[in-house]
């Protein structure tokens, strides 16, 4: 007869994704209470004093973990929404498919959602392709754990216990820095598509690898992105473009064969001249920003994004004998309807895009007055943080953007002094524009020879 333990070891060892969890001390996980918010923690205690399961989940487990500050607080537990909400003084119920509760503590909110369980594959709740439509069935822990994507998205952390909760061995691929789906792959992200842009985002972000089964199956199934909802991609895709790292993302997502059609943002950084260039001087600030933990306008980014596609449109319409401004809109109108057909980039964004890029044509051909009305904009700030990029990408003037970077800066009673001291040099330089610009057409000997001292 072999003894208890080892039939338990061996039982455990045959049984694959049954084996009951790992529980990991602090020595094992090594992350630091002081780091986790107070108020996720005192979301655990009071759903723990109540007799319910609780636990941080996600992503800030995993970001602590490894050292880095995370965005924000998830709890799981196996109270029900309506279970939840009456424990705490301002707590809200949201979500219709899926209901979950946003317990507000001043400006944070921990969202709290209840233990799920993945639907079947082939049911009756998943398209042709096998994505899932409905996922909104309450589960156990366990289940909750498979439902998630990689291993290391599905780590608990118990902060009366400082323990972690591990079902799929999420510890030691994060500390291998391995990226690894839970389940089959392909059936994963038949299920659900974004999965490939997400393991893209997670490599990057934690300079992990994709496991080789994990990585194998993307090229292939890439034109499944196709069906996900246009909202969806644009939350992703604007996900993955705040992550800090970008730029590796990009660059990783056309190395999976994530790119083509499927990803137009991705034709438009590799295929337009110098594309790759200036989009990688946007995303190394966004990054940067990011990195330090301020906030960036998603519509920057996408200003960013797509501006050589735009300029290229513009110079080949004015080219043409087109008006500058009038052009630039219709060059910007035509790539932003393009783009919104595949990724839904919304309203409010694409009004902000179109006024960013709308003011350059006006930042190198103003008077005072156009002056100060363009500072009323609400995107000025941004019109000209985007001007400066593409000085740095030397495609305009630095020092008139410097200039108007200053202005930005400065405070109001010092913008009247420089806005005159700028007239004055427009006047200065006015006279000799228009004179040349004139009497060109009349072809006067004087002229020519004047034209030749510039
Ligand atoms: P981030 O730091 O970017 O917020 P995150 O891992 O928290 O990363 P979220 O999109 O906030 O990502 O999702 C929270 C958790 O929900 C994930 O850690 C993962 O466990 C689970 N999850 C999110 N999206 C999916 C998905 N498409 N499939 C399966 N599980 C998912
Ligand atoms: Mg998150």
């Amino acid at each position: 007869m072999l003894p208890d333990t080892i039939k338990n070891f061996v039982a455990r060892l045959f049984a694959g994704g049954r084996r009951g969890p790992e529980r990991l001390s602090v020595d094992k996980h090594g992350i630091d209470r002081r780091q986790v918010s107070r108020h996720a923690i005192k979301v655990c205690e009071v759903l723990r004093q109540h007799g319910f399961e609780a636990y941080i989940v996600g992503g800030a487990v995993r970001d602590l973990i490894v050292g880095l500050q995370p965005k924000d607080f998830d709890v799981a537990t196996n109270a029900t929404p309506e279970q939840v909400k009456p424990l705490f003084r301002r707590a809200r119920i949201i979500g219709r498919r899926f209901r979950l509760v946003h317990v507000v503590f001043g400006p944070e909110i921990i969202e709290t959602s209840t233990f799920r369980a993945a639907s079947s594959p082939n049911g009756e709740h998943t398209d042709e392709h096998g994505r899932i439509l409905r996922d909104n069935e309450f589960g156990t822990h366990e289940e909750d754990a498979a439902r998630r994507d990689f291993t290391l998205n599905a780590l608990y952390y118990d902060p009366l216990t400082e323990e972690v909760i591990d079902f799929h061995r999420g510890v030691s691929d994060l500390q291998k820095r391995v990226v690894r789906m839970i389940g089959d792959p392909v059936q994963r992200y038949r299920e659900d598509p974004v999965r490939m842009l997400r393991a893209v985002r997670f490599a990057s972000k934690l300079s992990a690898t994709i496991e080789p089964g994990t990585l194998e199956p993307i090229q292939r199934l890439a034109p499944l992105i196709e069906n996900v909802p246009a909202s969806r991609l644009f939350d992703e895709t604007l996900k993955l473009l705040t992550c800090g790292h970008a730029m590796d993302c990009l660059r990783m997502l056309r190395e999976v064969g994530l790119h083509h059609d499927l990803m137009p943002l991705l034709d438009v950084v590799f295929n337009v001249p110098d594309g790759e260039e200036f989009v990688d001087l946007g995303l190394a600030r966004t990054d940067l920003r990011v990195r330090s933990g301020k906030p960036v306008s998603p519509s920057f980014l996408f200003a960013a994004l797509l501006w050589k596609l735009v300029y290229q449109r513009w110079q080949a319409l004015a080219a043409e004998g087109g008006h500058p401004t009038q052009t630039l809109l219709e060059a910007a109108d035509s790539v932003l309807d393009e783009q919104s057909r595949k990724i839904a980039i919304q309203r409010r964004f694409i009004a902000d895009i179109r006024e960013i890029w709308f003011m350059q044509a006006r930042f190198e051909r103003v008077n005072a007055k156009a002056i100060w009305r363009m500072m009323e904009q609400p995107r000025f700030r941004a019109a000209v943080d985007f001007l400066q990029l593409r000085a740095e990408a030397r495609e305009v003037d630095s020092v008139m953007a410097q200039w108007w970077m200053d202005l930005a800066n400065a405070e109001p009673d010092e913008r009247v002094p420089m806005i005159e001291a700028y007239q004055a040099s427009q006047r200065d330089r006015a006279p000799a524009v228009r004179k040349r610009r004139r009497r060109k057409p009349r072809r006067k000997p004087q002229d020519v020879a004047g034209s030749t001292t510039e």
